[in-house]
Formats: C-alpha cells, structure tokens, sequence
C-alpha cells in the first residue's frame, strides 16, 4: 500500500538582482542594489512610481520606473498602499523582473544563495512509500530543479536523473527537460522513497547544511 508524506519547500533568494549601469559619480559601471523603497510622485490625478536603488559604490541613486504616468483612479488601493508603504514583497516582485530590468541594463547580476523552508503538510503515520515536494517560489531563483533536489536530499545530480529514469521520480506540471530547467513555482515532485540509496523520509523536511548553491551567474 502507498502512503504519502507531502512537503512543502519555499524556495526565496536572499538576495535581489543588481543591475549594472553607468553610475555618474564613479563615472563607471557599477552595481546598483534595491533599497527596497519606492518614490512616489502624483500630479493632476497620475502617478509615476520608481523602485530606488543605490549604486553598490556610492549611494548614487538610480529610479526603475515602475508606474509611469498612471491615472491615480486607475491604480488599485491595494497597490497604492503597497507602494507608499514600501511594501517588501512588491518591492521585491519588481526587482525580479528581469524582463522589464533587462531594458535598463544589459547585464543583470543574479545571486545563488537561496533560503529553503521545508515544512510538513501531511502527518505522516508509519513509513512513507512516496513523498511530494510542492515547491513554492515566489520570486526567480534562478536554480535549476535537479540541482536544488540533489543539493537538499544530499545526493548527486546523476542520481536524481536516474531516480527520474527508473520512473521514481516525476516533476508536475510534465516537461521532459524540468529536471534541468529552473525551478518554477508550483511545481510538484513526487519520489518513491523506496528507489533512495537510504530510506529517510526526516530527509525531506531537513534542513539542508550548505546555505548556498553555487549557479553561474546569468548573462
Ligand atoms: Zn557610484
């Protein structure tokens, strides 16, 4: 008989991206890193809005615009809040925007280290068979599925694809490459934990040794 021990892992970076730009006063490229605050400027009933950053030398500020020229009315109350407020986690949905940063800065610099919180979602009663990782991450971490898998279970990236191989291990939504493509929010991993070198299934909910992930820095 099958029985399910179901986990969730919320993947989040530690650090945003900092995009590189010409900073006026070093007269150089530099690094330019989120404050995590916005500025706000309303006239006549529209808004622009900015997420500030700091050149890493510095201080030089650089605005990413984030609103421009928005009817006030548009705008909904939440977001307006949010944006006054220096709301953390929009701040941080903008600075993940690699797409909309990537038109203000040829080179993006992601970071690798990556905090995981593991937490238990079904009581697991007696020995598992199978276990479930729902992955939660809200902002691009820019790791790819095989190598956060093969780093939190302690094992080698060849040995998640042969689990894969041998059909004991499957990636939801199905995708032949997800194993090497980076992990995506909502993802589901179900492992039969019988097919592991050792049958733990604490290992799921472990928090893992090494802090970081080593990843090539993206172009
Ligand atoms: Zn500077």
């Amino acid at each position: 008989m099958q029985s399910l021990l179901q986990v969730q892992w919320r993947v989040t970076p530690l650090k945003t991206p900092r995009p590189w730009l010409h900073c006026p006063r070093c007269d150089a490229r530099t690094p330019f890193v989120s404050s995590d605050k916005f500025r706000v400027n309303a006239q006549k009933k529209c808004l622009d809005a900015w997420l500030v950053y700091r050149c890493a030398h510095c201080e030089q500020s650089w605005n990413f615009p984030v609103l421009e020229r928005c009817p006030v009315n548009g705008i909904e109350p939440a977001i307006l809040h949010a944006l006054t407020e220096n709301d953390a986690a929009l701040a941080w949905r903008h600075a993940f925007d690699l797409t909309r940063l990537g038109r203000h800065s040829s080179q993006i610099e992601s970071f690798a280290e990556l905090s995981v919180e593991k937490q238990l979602l079904s009581p697991r009663d007696g020995v598992a068979t199978h276990a479930e990782i729902a992955i939660a991450a809200p902002y691009d971490c820019g790791v790819r599925l095989d190598k956060l898998l093969a780093s939190e279970l302690g094992l080698s990236r060849s040995a998640i694809e042969r689990l894969a191989d041998g059909k004991a291990l499957s990636v939801l939504p199905a995708n032949r490459r997800a194993l090497k493509q980076m992990v995506r929010d909502g993802q589901r991993i179900t492992i039969d934990v019988r097919a592991l070198p050792f049958a733990d299934p604490s290992l799921f909910t472990r928090v893992s040794a090494g802090p970081a992930i080593p990843e090539a820095p993206r172009p």
